[in-house]
């Protein structure tokens, strides 16, 4: 329940510190861009733009270290009232005008500001001071009835949403309602009297639903806001938003309240979003959107479908742009970054509202960063350290074949680049829980707002009616990586109804559809999806990278088209060859659930003979793809389980082949099946029990490789002993892989190079990784399944507590995604000086899933291996990660400064 006209009680006082509130305007302030813990993004902007001698409309920030503190306890330090008293003071001298004050009213805006930017996240309110008094000292001073009730109406109707928590639904309705019965396209259509009915009508909707009259003081309207800005750090879409980004919770928004300027003044007046490059592709030029004769909350929001910014080039506007040329280009110069920035002008005089760092696709990221570089703005160091390696991965988002025919249903804005295809949801919820289901959905809403923003989360793809390039849904997908189309005018979205209508079709809830994020298309049915080709910025980008980093970066790839992938994304060998994958294609699979069930050596011998030509032939493939960079492929490792035949058809089948009854042959299936296979007969284990499974495996390994080199091509070998816990397994599997390599050399009359190695997977290899490293020439950390047995937490099961774990803060991240650091950190930093003390040129790998996870990618670099492996569509992210440790760890400091 909000209340807007607490004051602070010092029953439970808050620690005092020594300043709590800044100033800044009339062309100095008192903080800087580098106070962004207590100014907030906002607010430092705000302070550096001030100090820069920008116009920026004066104002105060109160710090965001009160936040928590206020959220905790209700209540505010001793003296803040006075302090912000103060600074209105203040305000007041330099504005010239008096808050409350009947004949010439200061009005003020209050918004929140973290230091980290969460865009839409959180909370506005305009036009504050406004009552039935002050606004005649409006009207007055404007000479503009309409406009002062403009105003008047849209600060109950905020004030309503945010400081009484109704949300936005029941002034909308109201609004949507007078407009239809004025006939009146925008708001701006409407006259005063009707924008001073609608004022009381806001009120009377507030009291009737909160029980409290509407705040006349100024004051208490304003005390109201500063509460409500600081509650707004705990809403829902505030926490989801920092959770999606990883933003700690304990940062707490600043509050900013700054003298109005007003965008609502008629045609020569307007607001808008500027970015100084295109935030989608990077081009170098200044874009946006605005809106004359309107405010702030209008562009953003995306209630009204904003103009160009390059429509202000010409006409009246064109010297209000010109202004905003030369002030975007002095920012970006100031900040060596592309910022996003919000202005206002008011009678032709441009004001600054904010300016940020603009957020960007992948590949704006690269394209902004190198040419940076080339017009001598930043270093290559920094531009390797700019782009965050996870953002590469939008680069290889796939497109819609240009060559696939395509029915168009409709055109929007493309905000953000990619193409998705998904089942229609027209509900935030109803997204969430489909995707839940593994569904893939597209969220299609008349326009988002940041109550659906899980809803963005969960989707493939957004698509919206309404809104620019700058709306809610623009900057949030953008943010996320995430194909989002906006503004696709020729639809009617019936969110209750569950369709959508558009040029004469009816696209209804469930219907598969596509959305094109690079061209703005929206498209019937599941278009063909291509991978497109990364462009000369990234070429350069990463051979910047490349000659930093000192890791080594390999693909995880089990067939010839993955090796091939991984090379052209640039892997320098394969660290983990899964030889297990090969055996599900095609009758392979018969042939090795024979082997599985054979009841004895012969049996085993018999189906193993046909599986090794196939084996050998994809080794070959693999060879000939990785000429002459290592490869690592690991013997059998399954529970197998995983192979034996499940279905009675399959048990039918599979008895046919083998000459057996299938009630034999079911007997055999059960005998084999375990209580918990993951920790069964798999591994090495096998290999032990069966040595014939391994001799086959390195035959075909050998055998393959000496085709190989006798065709031309160098092949380096790499056998890998799975699960490994104690030293004597790898010793006798070791053995055999040596004894058939000199076999099939001396049957070849050729020799190739090779080298035989184990994972750790399991605590008990690293923790004797000495003695293993006395039989090891390399080792590979699984970590895979060095997770599930350091946690102790099935891999297959863990889906459905974990995600538990992340939401309520147990554990930081999934430890399947994100590297332990803590836990199976330190038994990898102990396996790794043991190996090493054992022997010190042991060559030292990962190749579970976090070898393509930028924080364990950079862990690894600390930990001194000499390679990470990943899948190939990481390779890219993995070596960016590399060379950003690599800075890190020659003291290169990341010069990036932000201003959010
Ligand atoms: C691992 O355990 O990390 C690993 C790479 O092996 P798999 O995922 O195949 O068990
Ligand atoms: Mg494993």
């Amino acid at each position: 329940m909000p209340r807007p006209c607490a004051r602070s009680r010092s029953d439970r006082p808050v620690p005092s510190l020594e300043r709590w509130v800044y100033f800044f305007g009339g062309g100095r302030a008192d903080g800087s861009a580098a106070m962004r813990d207590i100014l907030g993004g906002k607010g430092a902007g705000l302070a550096e733009m001030a100090n820069l001698g920008l116009p920026v409309p004066p104002g105060f920030t109160i710090s965001a270290k009160l936040c928590l503190a206020y959220l905790e306890t209700g209540t505010f330090p001793d003296g803040l009232h006075e302090e912000v008293d103060r600074h209105l003071k203040h305000l007041e001298q330099e504005t010239k005008k008096k808050f409350g004050d009947p004949a010439n009213p200061l009005l003020v805006s209050v918004r929140s500001g973290a230091a980290v930017s969460m865009p839409g996240m959180m909370e506005t309110i305009l036009n504050l001071g406004l009552n039935d008094e002050t606004v005649q000292g409006l009207i007055a001073g404007s000479k503009n009835p309409r406009f002062a009730y403009d105003s008047y109406r849209r600060f109950v109707q905020m004030y309503g949403d945010v400081v009484f928590d109704l949300g936005k639904d029941p002034f909308e309705e109201v609004l949507g309602e007078v407009k239809r019965r004025r006939k009146a396209q925008r708001d701006i259509d409407l006259p005063a009297d009707e924008l001073k009915a609608l004022t009381y009508e806001f009120k009377s909707i507030i009291q009737a639903k909160r029980g409290i009259p509407f705040p006349d003081d100024a004051m208490a309207q304003l005390w109201g806001a500063i509460e409500a800005v600081f509650r707004s750090w705990n809403t829902r879409r505030a926490v989801d938003y920092r959770r999606v980004h990883g933003i700690p919770d304990d940062m707490g928004t600043a509050v900013n309240v700054v003298a109005m300027v007003y965008g609502n003044l008629g045609d020569d007046s307007g607001t808008g979003v500027a970015f100084t490059r295109d935030s989608r592709t990077g081009e170098n030029v200044l874009n946006g959107d605005f809106l004359a004769n309107a405010q702030g909350e209008d562009v953003v929001s995306g209630a009204r479908t904003p103009e160009p910014l390059a429509k202000m080039t010409r006409g009246k506007l064109a010297k209000v742009y010109r202004e905003l040329e030369r002030i975007a280009a002095k920012l970006e110069r100031h900040f060596t970054d592309v910022q996003d920035i919000e202005f206002t002008f008011e009678r032709g005089q441009l004001y600054m509202l904010q300016t940020r760092r603009a957020q960007r696709t992948g590949l704006a990221a690269v394209r902004i960063a190198v040419e940076m570089v080339q017009e001598g703005l930043i270093t290559e160091d920094e531009a390797v350290q700019r782009v965050p390696p996870e953002d590469l991965n939008q680069i290889f988002h796939p497109m819609v074949d240009p060559r696939a025919a395509v029915t168009v249903v409709a055109r929007g804005l493309p905000a953000s680049p990619g193409a998705a295809t998904g089942e229609a949801v027209f509900e935030a919820d109803e997204a969430a829980a489909l995707a839940q289901q593994g569904r893939d959905v597209i969220l299609v809403r008349p326009e988002t707002s940041p109550e659906d923003f899980h809803g963005i989360v969960a989707a493939r793809a957004v698509l919206t009616a309404r809104g620019g390039m700058t709306s809610h849904a623009a900057i949030v997908a953008r943010g996320m990586g995430k194909t989002c189309v906006v503004g696709a005018q020729d639809i009617e979205v019936d969110a209750a109804a569950g369709r959508f209508r558009a040029n004469g079709r009816v696209v209804k809830r469930g219907q598969v559809i596509t959305v094109d994020g690079t061209t703005g298309r929206v498209l019937l049915g599941a278009a063909r999806l291509v991978e497109p080709k990364a462009g000369a910025h990234y070429a350069k980008l990463m051979s910047w990278a490349d000659a930093r980093r000192r890791l080594r970066v390999r693909a995880n790839a089990d067939t010839p088209q993955d090796a091939r992938r991984g090379r052209e994304l640039g892997a320098e060998g394969i660290g983990l060859c899964r030889t297990e994958h090969m055996f599900f294609e095609g009758d392979r699979i018969t042939a090795m659930r024979e082997m599985i069930v054979a009841p004895d050596e012969t049996g085993r011998r018999r189906a193993l003979a046909k599986l090794l030509p196939m084996q050998r032939t994809d080794f070959e493939g693999i060879f000939e793809e990785m000429t002459g960079y290592p490869v690592t492929i690991r013997l059998l490792d399954p529970p197998l389980h995983e192979f034996l035949p499940h279905t009675r058809e399959e048990v039918a089948a599979l008895a046919k082949v083998m000459k057996l009854s299938a009630a034999n042959l079911q007997r055999l299936v059960d005998s084999l099946v375990e209580a918990n296979p993951m920790l069964g007969h798999r591994g090495c284990r096998l290999g032990i029990t069966y040595p014939e499974i391994t001799e086959m495996q390195a035959r075909a390994i050998f055998e393959a490789a000496c085709s190989v080199v006798a065709g031309g091509k160098k092949v380096v070998v790499e056998v890998m002993i799975p699960l490994v816990a104690h030293v004597e397994e790898l010793r006798r599997q070791a053995e055999i892989v040596r004894r058939v390599a000199q076999e099939v050399f001396l049957a070849q009359g050729r020799a190739v190079p090779y080298a035989v190695g184990t994972m750790i997977e399991l605590p008990r290899a690293a923790l004797t990784a000495d003695a293993i490293a006395r039989e090891a020439e390399f080792f590979s950390f699984g970590t895979n399944d060095l997770t599930q047995t350091t946690f102790g937490l099935s891999r297959d099961d863990a889906g459905r507590f974990l995600p538990f774990y992340v939401e309520r803060g147990i554990l930081q991240d999934d430890p399947f995604q994100v590297l332990d650091q803590e836990g199976v950190g330190k038994l990898i930093e102990l396996a790794v000086r043991l190996g090493r003390g054992a022997r010190n040129d042991l060559k030292i790998g990962i190749c579970g899933e976090h070898g393509g996870e930028p924080s364990s990618v950079k862990f690894c670099h600390h930990a001194g291996m000499n390679y990470v492996s990943c899948s190939p569509f990481r390779v890219p992210i993995a070596r960016l990660a590399a060379a950003q440790a690599a800075l890190e760890e020659a003291g290169v400091i990341n010069r990036t400064k932000a201003t959010v």
